[in-house]
């Protein structure tokens, strides 16, 4: 996911409330009288149109109310109030988990990973046997950032998301076994298209882009159809 620009007038809508934030205190109440006002709907718009059709909690892909977060809580940075680049939709459940805690490294950057801004493959992995994400294992221990992650935001691996992440999972394994049956024709690549298209953990990622791309089924699909494999990637970036 990439952070888009916001149209101009927000923007200098969103600057003009900032000079008004002197304190956390002032932040919040600024805050909560935005939220309420008709004008933030152009922020929580871009917000979702960033979060493609999904519109989901971009922790836990859960679609229950996402709402706007501060990345960087207003109690930590009060300044980062009204910055869009601070801005992120998440779920109630997930909102709750972070804002308690914003552990930071020694210099004072973030041990949470910002979804819209780096990647979270560079410090998770999948495990696609029973859908859970684990912290990336570097040469001797797991990645920092990864590991506290999901020690934070915990429901990353709450039962329903995993299950979730499962069903995704297994829907791929189908489509890419039938194409590989079939040998190819419209039907079943369109079945592993549409697969994408419906993939709401962003599990396609892994599969496309990362170590799911060595599994053999995809290996298969890469080596005997590499011009379907290569729309299979487009449309995974695309989502
Ligand atoms: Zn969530």
């Amino acid at each position: 996911m990439y952070r888009s620009e916001i149209d101009f007038s927000t923007r200098c809508d969103l600057a003009a409330r900032q000079k008004k934030v002197t304190s956390k205190e002032k932040g919040r109440t600024e805050w909560s009288a935005y939220r309420r006002s008709v004008k933030s709907k152009a922020v929580v718009d871009a917000l979702r149109k960033m979060n493609g059709q999904r519109q989901r909690c971009v922790y836990c892909c859960d679609s229950r109310s996402a709402d706007v977060d501060h990345f960087t809580p207003i109690a930590v940075d009060f300044s980062r109030t009204f910055s869009w680049n601070n801005f992120i939709l998440v779920c109630p459940e997930c909102n709750r988990k972070k804002s308690a805690r914003f552990p930071v490294d020694t210099e004072g950057r973030p041990l949470v990973i910002n979804p819209t801004l780096e990647d979270p493959w560079n410090f998770l992995v999948l495990d696609t046997k029973n859908g859970y994400l684990a912290a990336r294992f570097l040469e001797e221990e797991f990645d920092l950032k990864g590991d506290i992650t999901i020690e934070v935001i915990s429901c990353v691996n709450h039962e329903a998301v995993v299950e979730g992440r499962r069903r995704v999972i297994s829907r791929y394994y189908e489509a890419v076994e039938s194409l590989l049956e079939h040998d190819s024709p419209a039907s079943v690549v369109a079945k592993l298209m549409r697969e994408v298209r419906e993939d709401e953990y962003g599990v396609g990622e892994w599969f496309a882009r990362r170590e799911g791309r060595e599994e053999p089924l995809f290996q298969e699909l890469r080596n005997r159809f590499p011009m379907i494999w290569r729309r299979f990637v487009r449309e995974v970036c695309r989502s």
